[in-house]
Order: structure tokens, then C-alpha cells, then sequence
């Protein structure tokens, strides 16, 4: 092709491989590079359909005059709203190409002419509007219907079309709204294709990724993306430091329990029935020494806290019993002090404790050096992590936080090599705590839907963190006073109960999800980030080929069912939005699966 096509996939397939009946899934996305927000809805695209091995065909229009034939795709996304150069004949092959049986994918809000009737928009050019919240309305994926509110927290704003519900044509079903109630997207079946309509720039956003990624697989007849499948359930701060202090809620709920009694006796027994109960696996994360804070340029190596942390920590591991053997301990620093410099100004001191911590580590854990380090406060510095990978050159894994927090100070990472130090594989954590709020929920979801994997934390003492009496706050990780067990006044369940019926609705929701320690994961994660995938679809057919086999969610539109033929079996199958959800599991090498459609089973 002579045109100037940025491919970022292999090439589109021949007319000949068409002819054969099995055409590489491919996505082609059209963007143009001057439109800001068009290009941030893209990246998120893209990350999501990279990790999910979807190849796809970015053409830039301000760039690019010539397009590939639509026939080689499954989807057209269009990620720009800077549309005015591109001419008529190209709108009416996407029109054509919908028909036909192809998806139509707006990632965000955009207009013109040409495509208005098709996407359900006013057929004369509006005004942008600006609005707020968003409220799912359908199961775009499963669990999403489950948030009862305008999922507060993330603060969604939309720049959108002002388009109210009743002046969409009926058969657009809305999916999601805003606060007030105008739709902010929708899908609507045209001819023998679908159009999925995003009316919002803030498909940017990475806890909408695996949303936006569902909507993209919803618009194929079959969409099949790659999935890790497995799950990390991490307890920062365990062993806890030891404390006889005597605090609410815990007081009134086990009366005179002190905080070392409630953590290492009753939290960690209880914990421990959850993860038999739910079948998880812990990845712990200790600290070496809590009480020696003393990070100053002139710190002094022989203060009665230093001497002490190698004792105490033995106590505290003696105190922590039942950590199986399956789990596994990984690095939370010497002491609780962030490794940035505002904590740590002297990376002298800071290599001279970490080898304190060091010591301390390989003279009482059994397992070795570790794996993995959780940053305190999840922040760290370039230049600080250097000083931990020299005294530690065994951790290669770095889990900080996903969709929270600033880039700067270490957050905001995604899954992949840690920019600021590639030998290190990070694997953030997507959501905290015990409360399934819509907020965290919405996060666990859209991680789910992007990768098919959950990383989750929590503290022992969350408990304790609750707001000062008569305040009402947020930002506490007890924010509603619950109890650990008991209902609170309010009748609030206890924040065990919370924690159960979580996992247990997603054991329900996910029973494909296996819960790993984070090292485990790390070699999962590289494992599919390796494995070479290639889907095929067809008519009557789709076709997996990979190296290692691995998990795939395969999405149908409703009157497709699947059957094996070979190399694969269906883990999981459920309705969703406009279809059916399966989850495949495969055989390295060839697995296919035969789809039945309606007309075929007439016609069988
Ligand atoms: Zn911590």
C-alpha cells in the first residue's frame, strides 16, 4: 500500500486469507494527532488492546489520505472528533461496512453529518455541553449493574453532545448516563453490524479502560481478547508492629483487646478463614523496623532502636502464626518512612538501614530474600529505588498503585517494566480495603474487563482508622466506624462481613480468577505478556492460536452460542449487554471453537 498507514500489527490480511473464511481479528482506529483528547481516549484504547493481544491499525487522518479496506476489520474505532477533512466516500463505506455486519466504535464524543443518523445524534451540528457523574445502566460487563450510585470518587466529567435520552431513536440502549440522567453511551444494532457510541472525553480515564475495551469486543459478531486470569490479594504491614495501646472500635468490640492482640490473634485468624473460605493466597508485606525513624544525614547507627529491631521483629514473626507455607513475605522497607527525599535525604543512611533490614530479614525468614516490595505510602524516587536494587538484588517486582496517586511520587503505574527502573516488573494495585463501595467496585470491574486480573491490598489496622468523633471524612479507611465483625449503631455489617460477601460475589461473578502470590503473578503476568497470540474469526468459526495457550473472553453478539472443537474448553458463559461473555481457557498450539448462529441451526 503506497499511503503512509502507521501499523502497529501485522499487516491486513489478503483477500485471498478472506476467501478462506478466516480473517485475522484486527481493530482499525482512526485519530488525528492535533485532537488532545481524542488522542488520550486512544492510548487508553490501545493499552487496553495491547495487553489483550488484539492487533490492531492506527491511521492518523492528519497524516494519512489513504485507508486500508474496511472488509480486513472486525471494529472501526473512531477516536476523534476532527472529522472535517475526511471525505463523504469514506463515511458511506463505514456505513456500508456496518451494514455488512462490521462494529462502529466512537471512544469519544464526536460529530458530523455523515454519521449522525447512523449514531443517533442530532442531524445539525450542536453546541458542546459539559456535565457530570456516571451512572451504568446496563451490563456492559458482568457486576457493572450492581453500583447503585453515580459511582463518586472518580469525579467523571463529560464534555459531550447534548443529547437527552428520549431524543435518541428507540433502539439505542443507553449504558451509561450522567447524573442527570442524559445518556453518555450507548449501542445500537444497524443492519448486520453495531455502533457503539461514547459521549464523553472521559474514555481517557484508565479506570474506564476495561469499559471502553468490552464496548469495543461488543461491537465485533466475536470479539476474543487475551486475559491473565489470575488474581493478588496483598496485606501491607504484616507482621504489625507490636502496641499494648487499647483503641476504638476494637475496645468496645473485644473488650481490653490491645492492638497487638486484635492484629495477630483475631484479625489474622479471621483472615485466615477468608482466604480458606474464598481460596485465596496472600502475598504479605513486612516491615523490618518500625520504631527506628531516624533517617537524618547523621543518624546514629547504635540508638536503642536500631539495637532493638532485630529482636523485635523475631517477636513479631513468633506472634504471627499460621502464615502458610503457600503464601509468601515480601519487602515493605526498613523502616515505614517513604523513599523519597523528603523521608530520606542521605541515600547513605538509607543503603546503611536497608542493609540492616537485610540482615534481619535472611537471619529470621526462612524463605530467603525477597521477591517483591510494596513502597511505603506507595511512593518512591529514581534514585532511591537504585539504593534498594543494589542491597537488594532480588526483588524484581514492584507493586504500587494503579489508578491512585501521583506519577511523580512512584503512583499511577500501570502493569509492565517500572519506567524508572525497567528490571523491576510492576504490578500495581488496582483497589484497597473492605468496603466494595461503587468507587473501589467500578476499579475491580473495569481491571477485570481490561485484563482479566484483580490486584487488591489491605492494612490489619484498618479498623482503626476511622474519622475524629462528630467529623465525617473519606479519606479515613474506616470512614463509617464499622466494627470488625459486629454491626455498628448505624447497623453497618462489620468490616469482615464486607470483605466475605466481596470475594464471595467475586467468586461468584469470576470463578475463573485464581488468586496467586505476587511472585506467582509476576511469572503469569510475563508469561502472557510473551505468549504469541493469533485469533482468527470466521463466519462459522474462531480460531485461537498461541504459544502457551492461556484465557480468553470471547464475546458474542446475542444469537451466537459457542462450542468446542478443539483444543479449548468454556470455563465460564454469561449474558451480557448485547451478548454473551464467555471465558475460554486453551491449549498451546490451535484451539477452535464453532459458532452457531440461529440460521445454522436451522439450516443443520
Ligand atoms: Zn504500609
Amino acid at each position: 500500500m503506497g499511503s503512509r498507514v502507521l501499523e502497529t500489527s501485522p499487516a491486513t490480511v489478503s483477500a485471498d486469507e478472506r476467501g478462506e473464511g478466516r480473517a485475522l481479528q484486527q481493530v482499525l482506529i482512526l485519530c488525528h494527532s492535533d485532537d488532545t483528547a481524542g488522542m488520550r481516549a486512544m492510548n487508553n484504547v490501545c493499552a487496553g488492546l495491547d495487553f489483550s493481544k488484539i492487533d490492531f491499525v492506527v491511521i492518523d487522518l492528519q497524516q494519512v489520505r489513504a485507508w486500508p479496506s474496511l472488509d480486513a476489520f472486525s471494529v472501526v474505532i473512531l477516536s476523534t472528533s476532527m472529522l472535517s477533512k475526511v471525505s463523504p466516500e469514506r463515511f458511506d463505506a463505514i456505513r456500508t461496512f456496518v451494514d455488512a455486519g462490521g462494529g462502529l466504535v466512537a471512544a469519544c464524543r464526536l460529530w458530523h453529518a455523515k454519521l449522525a443518523a447512523l449514531l443517533g445524534l442530532p442531524e445539525v451540528k450542536p453546541a458542546l455541553h459539559t456535565s457530570e457523574g456516571l451512572v451504568l445502566r446496563g451490563e456492559l460487563f458482568p457486576g457493572l449493574t450492581t453500583l447503585q450510585s453515580d459511582v463518586p470518587g472518580w469525579d467523571f466529567e463529560h464534555s459531550r453532545i447534548p443529547v437527552r435520552a428520549d431524543s435518541l431513536p428507540a433502539d439505542c440502549k443507553v449504558l451509561a448516563e450522567d447524573r442527570e440522567g442524559q445518556p453518555i453511551l450507548w449501542m445500537r444494532d444497524v443492519g448486520a453490524g453495531r455502533i457503539v457510541f461514547w459521549n464523553t472525553t472521559s474514555t481517557d480515564r484508565r479506570v474506564l479502560r476495561g469499559l471502553v475495551l468490552h464496548t469495543v469486543l461488543g461491537a465485533m459478531r466475536t470479539g476474543v481478547a487475551a486475559i491473565g486470569a489470575f488474581a493478588i490479594f496483598q496485606i501491607d504491614d504484616f507482621p504489625p508492629s507490636l502496641s499494648n495501646a487499647v483503641m476504638e472500635p476494637v475496645a468496645s468490640e473485644y473488650a481490653g483487646a490491645d492492638q497487638t492482640k486484635f492484629m495477630f490473634d483475631i484479625w489474622h485468624r479471621d483472615m485466615l478463614e477468608l482466604k480458606r473460605r474464598h481460596d485465596l493466597r496472600f502475598t504479605y508485606y513486612a516491615v523490618a523496623n518500625y520504631f527506628d525513624v531516624d533517617t537524618a544525614p547523621d543518624a546514629d547507627m547504635k540508638a536503642f532502636p536500631v539495637q532493638t529491631g532485630a529482636e523485635d521483629f523475631r517477636e513479631r514473626l513468633a506472634r504471627s502464626l499460621g502464615i502458610d507455607a503457600g503464601d509468601e513475605v515480601g519487602f515493605h522497607g526498613y523502616n515505614h518512612e517513604p523513599l523519597v527525599d523528603d523521608h530520606w535525604p542521605d541515600l547513605a543512611v538509607l543503603r546503611a538501614k536497608l542493609l540492616l533490614a537485610r540482615q534481619i530479614w535472611l537471619e529470621h525468614l526462612p524463605g530467603g530474600p525477597p521477591r517483591s516490595w510494596v513502597p511505603a505510602n506507595n511512593w518512591f524516587q529514581a534514585s532511591h529505588i537504585a539504593i534498594l536494587a543494589e542491597v537488594f538484588p532480588e526483588i524484581d517486582i514492584v507493586c504500587s498503585l494503579a489508578v491512585a496517586g501521583q506519577y511523580r511520587l512512584g503512583e499511577e503505574r500501570e502493569f509492565g517494566p517500572e519506567p524508572w527502573r525497567h528490571a523491576l516488573l510492576g504490578l500495581p494495585r488496582q483497589t484497597f480495603g473492605y468496603v466494595a463501595s461503587d468507587r473501589v467496585k467500578l476499579a475491580m470491574l473495569s481491571q477485570v474487563a481490561a485484563m482479566g486480573v484483580w490486584s487488591h491490598f489491605v492494612h490489619p489496622d484498618d479498623v482503626y482508622d476511622v474519622p475524629p468523633e462528630g467529623e465525617e471524612s473519606d479519606y479515613h479507611r474506616n470512614a463509617q466506624k464499622r466494627f470488625w465483625r459486629q454491626r455498628n449503631e448505624s447497623g453497618l455489617s462489620g468490616l469482615f462481613d464486607e470483605l466475605d460477601a466481596w470475594l464471595g460475589e467475586v467468586r461468584a461473578l469470576f470463578p475463573w480468577l485464581e488468586f496467586v502470590t505476587t511472585s506467582e503473578a509476576a511469572e503469569r503476568y510475563r508469561r502472557h505478556i510473551e505468549n504469541v497470540v493469533e485469533v482468527r474469526v470466521a463466519r462459522e468459526s474462531v480460531t485461537i492460536e498461541s504459544d502457551t495457550g492461556g484465557n480468553f473472553f470471547l464475546r458474542t453478539r446475542d444469537e451466537i452460542d459457542v462450542v468446542v472443537s478443539t483444543g479449548g474448553h468454556i470455563r465460564d458463559r454469561r449474558e451480557v449487554a448485547g451478548g454473551m461473555l464467555h471465558v475460554l481457557s486453551c491449549e498451546p498450539g490451535r484451539a477452535e471453537f464453532r459458532l452457531v448462529s440461529g440460521m445454522s441451526i436451522e439450516r443443520d
